[in-house]
């Protein structure tokens, strides 16, 4: 028995029932020898970790468009709050921590530069409607490219809960479902905190209840949550919160797009923002054959229409790189002997 084998058993003796256990996985695309030491959910976290769509996940914004300071959230700060989040409820549910963290960091690979701004613009722009979570699939499935293959061949699973993460979606698995519910409380929580940094909302201005039944810190407010999830979900099939909770959760949810995200000094950018993207955008159609040697590799080998190819090279950009080539393309170089 190797090392993969062993933890697979310990996966069946151990685990919940109800939980996805690796060794019983729906598989890949392309079948794949096994590894000797890794399981095959351990295998696809550590591929999505070293993909280059991970890395930049950290120059792309999360609330606030290209934030000055250093301690304001980013996608990849983002997702690392979100596998932690998803780690311990699955942990404690005994269902499969693997599984939680390889969603969990594949996630929000499809986010586009500029937050929602950008998903709302390239929505409008692509000919077929644009979406985060659809995006980080197509991300997984045929913008990376691992060993000369598009795509990293992931297992069913993976990708299921990487699809189905937004709310209102239904997750395959109940590791997908714990992703859903942590994505959400770890950016209600942490776009307060972010939201009271800026100056954007004033403590005061929170009102109290939240603070009563779900805590006076962030660290009390997540931790209220977390625990709430945990005690209500043990040994049922499905994976939520408490009424009170959610009640309290949904209602401060909305508080923060009242107060935050269509708060004007957030959005102040955003204008600019749409104008950046949708420029980038008109430049591509006009001269497609000037999007980079990748993309036009991708257009060749797969059935995508030109529209969606020049979606995909702008929603993998960061924040800065948009502005870099919003430059190149339209502001005149100085001139230099
Ligand atoms: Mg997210």
């Amino acid at each position: 028995m190797n090392i993969r084998e062993r933890y697979e058993q310990f996966e069946i003796d151990h685990l919940s029932e109800r939980a996805a256990k690796s060794s019983l996985s729906k598989g890949r695309e392309l079948p794949e020898q096994k590894c000797e030491i890794r399981t095959e959910y351990q295998r696809d976290r550590d591929r999505i970790l070293h993909s280059k769509a991970f890395r930049r996940l950290k120059h792309k914004t999360q609330v606030f468009l290209s934030p000055e300071g250093d301690h304001y959230r980013t996608r990849l700060t983002h997702t690392l709050e979100v596998s932690q989040i998803s780690r311990t409820i699955a942990r404690s549910l005994k269902l499969n921590e693997d599984l939680t963290e390889a969603i969990a960091m594949g996630h929000d690979l499809g986010h586009t530069p500029f937050g929602h701004t950008g998903e709302r613009i390239l929505n409008q722009l692509c000919e077929k409607s644009f979406s985060h979570n659809e995006q980080s699939l197509r991300v997984v499935e045929m913008l990376e490219i691992r060993n000369g293959n598009q795509g990293l061949n992931l297992t069913f699973e993976v990708r299921d809960g990487i699809r189905n993460h937004p709310l209102n979606c239904s997750p395959a698995t109940l590791e997908g479902q714990i992703v859903s519910i942590s994505d959400r409380i770890a950016y209600i929580n942490h776009d307060i905190d972010d939201a009271s940094r800026a100056g954007i909302i004033k403590e005061g201005q929170i009102p109290k209840k939240f603070f009563e039944h779900l805590g006076y810190t962030h660290g009390q407010r997540i931790n209220t949550m977390i625990v709430d999830v945990i005690r209500n979900s043990m040994d049922k099939d499905i994976v939520s919160m408490s009424a009170e909770t959610d009640k309290y959760t949904r209602e401060l949810r909305d508080f923060l797009f009242e107060n935050v995200y269509y708060n004007k000094v957030a959005k102040s950018e955003e204008e600019k923002a749409t104008f950046i993207i949708g420029k980038i955008f008109e430049y591509y159609t006009i001269h497609f054959d000037a999007l980079p040697e990748f993309y036009l590799k991708i257009y060749e080998k797969s059935n995508s229409s030109k529209s969606e190819i020049i979606k995909d090279y702008i929603a993998g950009m960061t924040d800065r790189y948009a502005m870099k080539i919003f430059e190149e393309l339209y502001i005149p170089k100085p001139w230099r002997q």
